[in-house]
């Protein structure tokens, strides 16, 4: 028997209460307060973290003493950066800090004061139902659900109920990506009714009515205005798209895929003028630090496949947008910054560490990326791959990506999917990266599952209504296995009844008696109706316990508790405990 060392970094672990045998995280140390909090090791030839920080880039008149920063004589804070700087802690970081439990406030106000961290909270939409979040690599990685009516499909209610879907499903942001229907309409009712911090493409709504060609400065300018009075938390701004890049693109397979980046192209050629939103981007820096509008620096000229990944387009995009970080930092207004889109898995990790280098570490706020082309209808599935390794290697919230990801406008199902597949990249990501706390749902429902524990294993569950509906599908009966592999075959029942196994055994999880399992509610019924696997009848049969709940006929499941009652079934199990003895015995004298 050999004993191996682990080649651990992390000095954190990422469960609470040390359990099991796992001890930890092969990711960096943590270092909050610096560039590398929650970080990978890095492969040999990345690039080095920036030696920068927003404190790099104050505002005119500013000046920095230790941790703080003076302002001139007068000066009122509006935005988050602002108050970080000042050594404001403010009720939004307080809440933070609860949201974030391995945070204090004070160390989210140093991380948004060092411009890695970001809160996106317009003064507008605090007046309503919004709850502060953040996003940095400090916090645990977010998720944002796109959705928004087409010119073709959809409408305001549609889009609101589609909010409060992707809210249930986990959504940390959600962008309201409209191109049709009633836009002003459906953003503030949209902004009236989120919780969650509502983000937008501007240049949608400016081209509405009009052609892009027509585009002038005052229509940018007066449009962001009401979108930021309306209560937007952040804008996609594609300022850094410039002509010199446009050369660039020539030689790629699929030119530009970005929507705001290609009309954006359009204009520039058509005018023969620079990008507008880059020449008049501290105008732009005036109107959203008025209502603390976050900047979401958009990537305009990400690839749009495999072949034109890490190409030049792409990377001199992404230098323009650490100048206009360092610009808007000087504005004091919050950033993040638009990553691509279509990423071979080995260079996820440099086009992380590029921008962590190029943009002084503001946060990273990727699509995807989808790490294959050729499986559309599955991209929530291609693209959470790459957003796992995105969010290991430095990104700080995931734009998700849905099965209908180029082929269609997503539906209800469709917004729960590339959630939950999104929802799964953060989790594994933060787990990786060592968070505190992040590995504690894990162990609960490993010791569920030990324990064989089957409501406490739904309850702890994700998604506990489908994991209820598959488990019913077979077995309606809550016993001590399942249908997988059976009883004989059940290892997580044989490792339970180990003596000296803590397999199954852990306090507050194990369950006291063979149980009946609970009756599918209607949600569940549906999940199954709509696999198609099972025939009406079954259905009907699996259902029959909420017949029996109200008082209606019923029927029983087949298993073995067909053959003896709950009660008996448990003694028969304890009888056949196996008695797997590997050390010698202690005699009493001993
Ligand atoms: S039967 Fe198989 S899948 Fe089901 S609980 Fe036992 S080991 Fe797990």
């Amino acid at each position: 028997m050999s004993t191996r060392t682990l080649p651990l970094r992390g000095a954190a672990n990422p469960s609470t209460l040390r359990d099991g045998t796992n001890p930890g995280s092969f990711a960096n140390a943590p270092n909050l307060g610096g560039a590398l909090t929650f970080s990978s090791p890095d492969t040999p030839g990345m690039p080095a973290p920036s030696d920068k920080t927003a404190w790099d880039f104050l505002p005119p008149g500013w000046r920095r003493e230790g941790d703080r920063a003076i302002a001139p004589a007068g000066f009122v804070p509006v935005t988050q950066l602002e108050h970080a700087r000042l050594g404001n802690i403010t009720p939004e970081m307080k809440r933070v800090a609860e949201r974030e439990p391995h945070l204090t406030a004070e160390q989210v106000r140093s991380e948004v004061a060092a411009g890695r961290m970001i809160i996106p909270a317009n003064t507008q939409h605090l007046l309503h139902a919004l709850e502060p979040m953040c996003i940095g690599r400090a916090s645990k990685t977010k998720i944002n659900a796109n959705m928004g009516a087409s010119p073709v499909s959809s409408s305001t209610d549609e889009e609101v109920e589609k909010l409060k879907w992707a809210e249930r499903w986990g959504a940390d942001t959600v962008m309201d990506l409209s191109t049709g229907g009633n836009l002003d309409e459906c953003r503030k009712a949209i902004i009236q009714n989120s919780r969650v911090p509502i983000g937008t493409v501007p240049i949608y709504s400016m081209i509405i009515g009009r052609k892009i060609d027509d585009l002038s400065i005052e229509v940018i300018l007066e449009s962001l205005r009401q979108q930021a009075q309306q209560g937007v938390d952040y804008f996609t701004i594609h300022a850094g798209v410039l002509r010199e890049h446009l050369p660039f693109v020539q030689r790629r397979l699929i030119g530009i895929v970005s929507r705001g980046g290609s009309l954006l192209a359009k204009w520039m050629l058509v005018h023969g003028k620079q990008n507008p939103m880059y020449t008049h981007f501290d105008q732009i820096c005036d109107i959203m630090r008025e209502y603390d509008v976050s900047f979401s620096l958009g990537d305009g000229l990400r690839p749009g496949g495999l072949a034109d990944a890490s190409d030049e387009a792409q990377l001199n995009e992404l230098g323009t947008l650490g100048e206009l970080t360092e610009k808007a930092w000087r504005k004091g207004v919050q950033v993040m910054i638009e990553g691509p889109g279509h990423v071979p898995f080995d260079q996820i990790e440099y086009n992380m560490k590029l921008e962590r280098q190029l943009c002084h570490g503001a946060p990273f706020y990727v699509l995807g990326p989808l790490v294959t082309d050729v499986f559309p209808g599955y991209d929530h599935i291609t693209s959470c791959i790459g957003a796992t390794a995105a969010a290991y290697h430095g990104a700080s919230m995931l734009c998700y990506v849905t099965p209908k990801e180029h082929v269609g406008l997503p539906k209800k199902d469709d917004v729960k999917q590339g959630c939950i597949a999104y929802k799964i990249a953060a989790h594994a990501a933060d787990v990786a990266l060592g968070i505190p706390g992040s590995r504690d749902w894990d162990d609960s429902l490993t010791k569920a599952r030990a324990a064989l524990n089957w409501e406490k294993h739904f309850e702890l569950a994700f998604d506990g209504d489908t994991a209820r509906a598959f488990h019913d599908e077979d077995l309606d009966v809550d016993t001590d296995f399942c249908a997988m592999c059976g009883h004989d075959w059940c290892s997580v029942r044989i490792s339970k009844e180990i003596v000296e196994f803590a397999s199954g055994k852990a306090d507050g999880f194990t369950r006291d008696k063979v149980a009946q399992s609970a009756a599918l509610t209607p949600e569940q019924r549906e999940i199954l109706e709509k696999r198609g696997v099972l025939s009406p009848e079954e259905i009907h049969r699996l259902a029959s316990k909420t017949r029996k709940a109200v008082g209606a006929e019923g029927s029983k499941g087949s298993c073995h508790s067909d053959y003896a009652e709950p009660e008996a079934a448990q003694q028969i199990q304890e009888q056949r405990l196996v008695q797997l003895r590997t050390k010698p015995e202690v005699s009493a004298a001993e």
